[in-house]
């Protein structure tokens, strides 16, 4: 019997990312609707035809997005948040962008929905809004239209559309008592409709996503996934897809419900072949995600071959796909004009993803492995290389390593004690997060050095004073603890990167991580190391500028690690102590170079926790150790920040208060503080900043709210470890605003400390 292959999505962004430039040229009224409408059309076009002359067997439809898929899924539903609703209760492209990014004008403003990660991915997707009286109806028909554009490129169509369990997970209510398995009836009598509208359009397959199903599901949830799913049953056939994790613990959901096949991420999933053979019925499809929708090195098509050729010994009805949608990928690797050829044959963006879909079920259909050989051929060998060419010194470091390499030498109170008497600083310490304002000449600044139009020695100059204006600023400001201002960084995790060995950087290699915006992930493509000190210049020149303390600003490891394309021979853990070791001398050039305290942000690190809750600790373990063997060396007087950003505290406070870091500034001042409440039941052993300034709106904070926020901590955090602080970085600030807002930050802070004092 014939394999087939499909992917779960394909990026949406456009190969130049065409669709961020549209968006952004439509909000700035530059461009009409019509011509937006046209360039996303244009798009999609070119997504199909691209999947269809790379030989795949069904072309995705409905994975196209005007800003987010699971916004799109609301609109879809017509679940408008009653603020975006006009009064002819008429919706469009508009409202979908309402909700995304808030409307203002002269006289009010309505703010957007809130923003959040997609499962454990860098993907942020728009909250849908439940209330008791939520209406739902199938107002907006988008996936119709895509539809009937599709079926003129190709009969084979399979419409992509989130299910009605994962999109109510997803959620959010500001209702107490509210139940939402209360609004399942209305929701899924949209789906039904949609369902036949599909059917009508002679439509055979419809893919159904349901991420949730690799979590820990309540009893009640499973009850009604079965319900639902029961209920929706009907003459289309219903691929129910998952992804990003393995979802055995669920079986007993998909046991009961009348799906057509069901697809499975490999590659997340950590199947083995007996549940593989034993636990799906034979008389559905197996969809088998064995093209990695996370990573970009090639796939080892012969090892799913013989896999594959395994399983189908016990069954028939398999399909290949992608693990996940290839919207965590970029788009297409030969678009790299400047990355060496003997570097490109090791990776597939989503167009060679594509490909190896083909590739793989075509030797399948055919009995024949040859070409897949030559295409894994230089991925083997390569592999080969690095194996033999192991950094040794990293190597024996790692092996060398002590438990005593994870922990400091002293506990907090005796680092606390050494650390006032050298820093002297003030009780309340003021401090910022790390990045001022980049202004467009900065920017334009470093790109010509980058396209080497100045010298390095003309470029550091002009570094320098801008680290010199921020230094004098600050001063003026009355800051206590300072920063340089990070004014050399692009990009948190792009800057060491880039000074680090071990990292390949792409030009085209787009990912969207929200909206219109889009990262460039860099590659990690052998063994990590420190050639030369990175930051040491520039803040041993801020420091050289000023009596108070400059705080050395470096990022993570794992950070570092989760922001970047990572190998895939070698484990995570391995990479971020990889990591660590490099940022560890570092650390001790800075010390020895008299800066007294040192950042570590970490904002990526609850992102990288599974979705399982038997598998958090296991994750936890190797990524709080690696944070604490970057550190461990430092003197008991050497102070140790970390700053983490857009989390929820919650359910890891034990592992952030396990870090040690002796001070932690976190994001809290845009949920009015509501992350306190954590700290109020978790006795948080060190030193906090809880955020007094939401850097996020470009709204000044008053010095009298400032006064309440503080005083609201003080309750909560004992004094003498409270530090102000704004609750990000200021880079995407402008310093007119930055300027007042730390002029109230600080004048709001002497206040308290006359009152105390
Ligand atoms: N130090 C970084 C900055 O200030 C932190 C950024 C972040 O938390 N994402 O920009
Ligand atoms: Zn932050």
């Amino acid at each position: 019997m014939t394999i087939f292959n499909h992917i779960l999505g394909f990026p949406r962004i456009g190969f130049q990312r065409e669709l961020k430039i549209a968006q952004e040229m439509y909000w700035s009224k530059k461009i009409s609707k019509i011509k937006l409408k046209k360039i996303g059309k244009k798009i999609r076009i070119k997504n199909l035809k691209t999947q269809q002359k790379m030989g795949l067997d069904f072309l995705s439809v409905g994975d196209f997005s005007w800003y987010d898929h699971v916004l799109s899924t609301t609109m879809m539903l017509g679940n408008i948040p009653k603020r975006f609703m006009t009064s002819n209760n008429k919706i469009d492209i508009d409202t979908l962008f309402y909700i995304a990014r808030g409307v203002s004008d002269h006289n009010n403003s309505t703010n957007p929905s809130e923003m959040t990660k997609w499962f454990n991915t860098n993907y942020h997707y728009i909250v849908p809004e439940f209330s008791t009286d939520s209406v739902f109806n199938f107002s907006w028909k988008q996936l119709l239209k895509e539809i009937d554009e599709a079926l003129l490129i190709g009969k084979n169509i399979k419409p992509v559309i989130l299910g009605p369990m994962s999109y109510l997970w997803l959620g959010k209510t500001y209702e107490v008592n509210f139940n939402r398995f209360d609004l399942l009836d209305k929701i899924l009598h949209v789906y039904k409709i949609i369902f036949s509208c599909l059917k009508k359009k002679g439509i055979q397959w419809v893919q159904i996503d349901e991420p949730i199903l690799s979590l820990d599901l309540s009893p009640v949830w499973k009850k009604n996934f079965i319900l639902s799913y029961n209920y929706l049953k009907c003459n289309i056939n219903i691929l129910l897809t998952t992804y990003f994790g393995n979802i055995s613990h669920n079986l007993d959901i998909i046991k009961e419900i009348p799906i057509k096949g069901i697809h499975l991420d490999l590659v997340s999933g950590n199947y083995n072949l007996s549940e593989l053979k034993t636990n799906f019925s034979q008389d559905i499809v197996l969809s088998l995600g064995i093209v990695n929708g996370k990573n970009i090195w090639k796939t080892d098509l012969l090892k799913y071959y013989f896999l594959i050729k395994k399983i189908l010994k016990y069954r028939d009805n398999i399909w290949i796909g992608s693990s996940c949608s290839l919207m965590h990928v970029p788009v297409d690797i030969n678009q790299e004009k400047k990355m060496k050829t003997e570097l490109k044959v090791l990776f597939s963006f989503a167009v060679q993803k594509c490909y190896e879909l083909y590739l793989l079920s075509n030797a399948l259909n055919i009995n024949k492995t040859d070409l897949l050989e030559s295409w894994i051929l230089p991925l083997l060998s390569y592999n080969n290389i690095i194996k033999n060419n192991k950094n040794n010194d990293i190597q024996d470091k790692i092996l060398n390593l002590k438990t005593k390499d994870y922990k400091r030498k002293n506990s907090y109170k005796i680092r606390y004690k050494k650390q006032k008497n050298k820093l002297n600083l003030p009780i309340l310490p003021i401090t910022t997060i790390g990045s001022f304002p980049q202004t467009k000449d900065l920017r334009d600044l470093r790109s010509s050095f980058k396209e080497k139009l100045i010298t390095k020695k003309e470029y550091k100059k002009k570094i320098f004073k801008i680290i010199k204006y921020n230094i004098i600023e600050q001063e003026k400001l009355n800051i206590d603890v300072l920063v340089h201002g990070e004014p050399e960084r692009n990009d948190m995790v792009e800057y060491f990167g880039e000074n680090l060995e071990g990292f390949l950087f792409t030009d085209y290699g787009w990912v969207q991580s929200y909206g219109s915006r889009c990262v460039k992930p860099p590659i990690i493509y052998s063994d990590i190391s420190r050639v030369s000190p990175i930051t040491l210049d520039w803040i041993k020149y801020a420091q050289s500028l000023t009596k108070k303390p400059v705080k050395g600003m470096l990022t993570g490891p794992v950070t570092i690690l989760l922001w970047s394309f990572p190998r895939e021979d070698i484990s995570h853990k391995t990479i971020a102590t990889q990591i660590s070791l490099a940022l560890k001398d570092e650390i001790y050039d800075l010390e020895k170079n008299g800066i007294n305290i040192i950042q570590i942000d970490e904002p990526a690190l609850r992102e990288g926790l599974p979705l399982r809750d038997i598998d958090k600790k296991k994750y936890l373990d190797w990524a709080i150790n690696s944070f604490k063997l970057t550190v461990s060396d430092v003197k008991d007087s050497t102070q140790i920040h970390t700053h983490m950003c857009y989390c929820e505290f919650n359910d890891i406070i034990q592992s952030i208060s396990d870090l040690d870091a002796d001070v932690i500034t976190i994001e809290t001042a845009r949920s009015n503080m509501e992350i306190l409440a954590c700290f109020k039941n978790f006795k948080y052993p060190n030193s906090i900043g809880p955020g007094f300034y939401d850097i996020h709106s470009p709204n000044i904070p008053k010095e009298i709210d400032i006064i309440k926020l503080i005083k609201k901590s003080m309750k909560i955090i004992p004094i003498k470890k409270l530090w102000i602080n704004p609750d990000c970085g200021l880079k995407t600030r402008t310093w007119i605003e930055v300027k007042y807002a730390l002029k109230n930050l600080v004048s709001a802070t002497l206040k308290i400390r006359s009152i105390l004092s």
